[in-house]
């Protein structure tokens, strides 16, 4: 998986205080579908790949 930079000294962005771009997906850098509770800061597409990983349960 391709992972894209978003860290504010390596891209040079803004930093801005609210909105999209201030959080992001640690794995793959996705802005969209962020999950952000139990601190993991994953998209729902990384977090669907780590969570077995952390122990987390398949719960449908
Ligand atoms: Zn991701």
């Amino acid at each position: 998986m391709k992972i894209k930079i978003r860290d504010y000294e390596l891209t040079g962005r803004k930093k801005l205080a609210h909105g999209k771009g201030t959080r992001w997906c640690k794995r793959c850098g996705a802005f969209d579908g962020l999950i952000c509770s139990y601190d993991l800061m994953l998209c729902r597409k990384c977090f669907r790949e780590v969570a077995f990983s952390l122990g987390f349960r398949k719960y449908e």
